[in-house]
């Protein structure tokens, strides 16, 4: 139904949802969580060496792998998830999740999907992943919630650019935030690629 839809919440390029879009929809997604006593997963996906592509095969090229990256995660992600263009080539998945394997086991099919895909003039790609997990709590504002998600999921994910990329990494899930927990040091990262 293109006709009502807001476009200003679309990226144009992919027809997925924009950055805007993700913050929107994110309160409800806090919500759903809370109600259902479930987690809220986001998964940070970056493609590898897209630079490279672009270099080697033109804008072009470029734009219609991450047209053929939208496809293929809008095929891989759950009905109820959101999929989202953040960036140039980062894009993020919100979901909720009941434990972290949940969150694992989607990441791992992303990554799988984007693998597989070729565009018509035979290029491919793949993605780093970094995945992170919260379990909201109530006077939590779900933007600052976002946030605070996304960034750990980033920090996964270029820790799974430093392994060697076209993988799944996972944070450690940290314990309730204190005031006094700022200082602790970062989290393990844990290999689940
Ligand atoms: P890494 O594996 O470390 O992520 O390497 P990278 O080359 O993917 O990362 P870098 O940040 O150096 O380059 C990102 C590239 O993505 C550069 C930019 O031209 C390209 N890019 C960003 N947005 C678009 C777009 O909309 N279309 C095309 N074709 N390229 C884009
Ligand atoms: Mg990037
Ligand atoms: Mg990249």
């Amino acid at each position: 139904l293109v006709a009502t839809q807001d476009l200003t919440r679309l990226d144009p390029l992919t027809g997925l949802f924009n950055r805007r879009s993700l913050v929107e929809q994110a309160p409800r997604l806090w919500r759903q969580a809370r109600r259902d006593g479930t987690r809220v997963a986001a998964l940070v996906l970056d493609l590898d060496h897209f630079k490279r592509l672009n270099d080697a095969h033109g804008h072009a090229a470029g734009d219609a792998v991450l047209q053929e990256v939208a496809g293929a995660l809008s095929a891989a992600v759950r009905p109820s998830d959101i999929l989202a263009r953040t960036g140039g080539e980062e894009l993020v998945v919100l979901g909720l999740v009941s434990d972290p394997d949940e969150a694992a086991h989607l990441a791992e099919r992303l990554r799988s999907a984007v693998a597989a895909g070729r565009t018509a003039a035979g290029h491919a790609v793949t993605a780093s992943i970094g995945v992170a997990l919260t379990r909201p709590t109530d006077g939590e504002s779900a933007t600052d919630g976002l946030w605070r998600l996304v960034d750990r999921a980033d920090a996964a994910m270029y820790e799974a650019k430093q392994q060697g990329r076209d993988r799944v990494v996972a944070l450690a899930v940290p314990r309730a935030r204190s005031p006094l927990a700022v200082d602790a040091p970062a989290p393990t990262p844990v290999d689940v690629g």
